[in-house]
């Protein structure tokens, strides 16, 4: 459920029309609705509710955008980060540093010292070379960090293969039957206060039952470690729900993923801890694009669109699709190949695709835009860096200014013995 609809003939987010988005800021441009986030918010912390301790932090890497931030601050969200720059937007966006969850393969020393004395809530360690550093640099400063072990429980996601993390082989996490002495060992550690077992099998899941399996594996581990008499007062159970892409495509809920992790954890006493990400963001933006041209093709037509892989990289990372609609819809369909204008064949939209009949000028968007779009942005073939703006019922702002390459060119240097 968004609030990205037709009135009048004409595409809104809200009660804005895109085309006067479109007039003013220009395209391409990311469009979030502020409603659509606060309810995707609401229905997951919602569905959360009947658990007895939880703590939600949401994934920063699926939409780092402040303004996007600040809102699910004011949700009661707290942050999972994956590097010291989300680390800063999250604190920037009013979110404590115990409500942040510090992720990620390879956080350096600096990033560790920074997070340290920045009063970060949980490390989620991801080795147990990672854990002795921490201690260390902890103990050092007479800092105890809060520390989850992250585990890899060898569980098929289901999912594409670029966003898979919970296989033996993914780079991610200590592997499961390791992870009892792992943790001994780390508990040991002065310097360390571990106090969770951490798991994240992989995004945009479609069925409930790898979480299911995982999150069993995980509550078998945590009873073996607390029989070995370490504590384990948290569970950190990861993101990963998925959201449909194609209109009619049928997901798991949010409540039906509370009702499932509620069944399984019934007996844990631990206090639960989600990153989710997509599910919030994914639905709550768009991605507003002009028709270049249409030119034709073999089999169909090609619509250039002046969006590509450099503002919305997923079709080219992971086959994803998007939906494409016309902003002004006249009702006939066409089948066409949709591209962007860079110069490699990866920046295809969608190749033979039923989409509403568009022309050259026309406003079009990519919709379910909202996570993994933006902040994936580049200035590949030194395009600008996209836009982002926020609707809130009528009013609207721009949120992330378009980055000129003149302002790229900028901070480049020619040194002197090139002269
Ligand atoms: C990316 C990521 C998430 C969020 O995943 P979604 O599929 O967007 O919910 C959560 N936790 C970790 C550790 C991640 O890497």
């Amino acid at each position: 459920m968004d609030h990205f609809e037709i009135r009048n003939g004409v595409l809104h987010a809200e009660d804005v029309p895109l085309t006067e988005i479109a007039a003013t800021v220009g395209t391409p441009v990311y469009v979030y609705s502020r409603a659509t986030l606060t309810r995707h918010a609401r229905v997951f912390r919602d569905a959360l509710a009947p658990l007895a301790r939880s703590h939600i932090a949401f994934a920063v890497k699926s939409n780092p955008n402040l303004a996007v931030l600040k809102l699910l601050a004011a949700e009661g969200y707290g942050a999972d980060v994956v590097s010291a720059g989300e680390m800063d937007r999250a604190m920037a966006a009013g979110m404590t540093p115990e409500s942040i969850i510090f992720s990620g393969v390879g956080k350096t020393r600096r990033e560790l010292v920074r997070a340290l004395e920045a009063g970060i809530g949980q490390f989620n360690l991801e080795s147990e070379e990672e854990g002795v550093e921490l201690a260390a640099l902890a103990a050092e400063r007479g800092l105890s960090a809060g520390a989850a072990l992250r585990v890899n429980p060898d569980v098929d996601a289901g999912t594409h293969g670029k966003i898979s993390t919970g296989k033996a082989e993914n780079k991610f996490g200590v592997p499961y039957d390791r992870a009892g002495g792992i943790y001994a060992r780390l508990a040991a550690l002065r310097g360390l206060q571990m106090r969770a077992l951490a798991v994240h099998i992989g995004s945009q899941l479609q069925s409930l039952a790898p979480l299911e399996s995982a999150f069993v594996r995980m509550g078998a581990l945590m009873r073996e470690i607390r029989a070995a008499g370490h504590a384990v007062s948290h569970m950190d159970l990861g993101g990963g729900v998925g959201v449909p892409y194609k209109a009619g495509e049928e997901f798991p809920s949010p409540e039906a993923y509370g009702a499932m992790v509620a069944r399984v954890t019934a007996d844990w006493d631990a206090t639960l801890m989600f990153e989710p990400g997509r599910v919030i963001t994914g639905n709550s933006g768009i991605l507003v694009t002009e028709v270049v041209r249409v030119k034709p093709g073999v089999t169909c037509p090609f619509v250039i669109v002046d969006a590509a892989m450099n503002d919305l990289a997923r079709p080219a990372l992971y086959d994803a699709w998007h939906d494409f609609v016309a902003v002004r819809p006249s009702g006939e369909r066409m089948l066409a190949n949709i591209v962007g204008p860079i110069c490699e064949s990866s920046d295809t939209f969608a190749m033979g695709r039923d989409i509403d009949v568009v022309q050259a000028g026309d406003l079009a968007a990519f919709r379910t835009a909202g996570a993994y779009g933006a902040t994936m942005a580049n200035t590949y073939n030194s395009r600008a860096l996209v836009p982002e703006v926020m609707v809130d019922g009528a009013r609207w702002a721009v949120v992330a200014d378009r980055i000129e390459p003149a302002a790229i060119l900028a901070a480049e240097h020619v040194p002197d013995w090139l002269e």
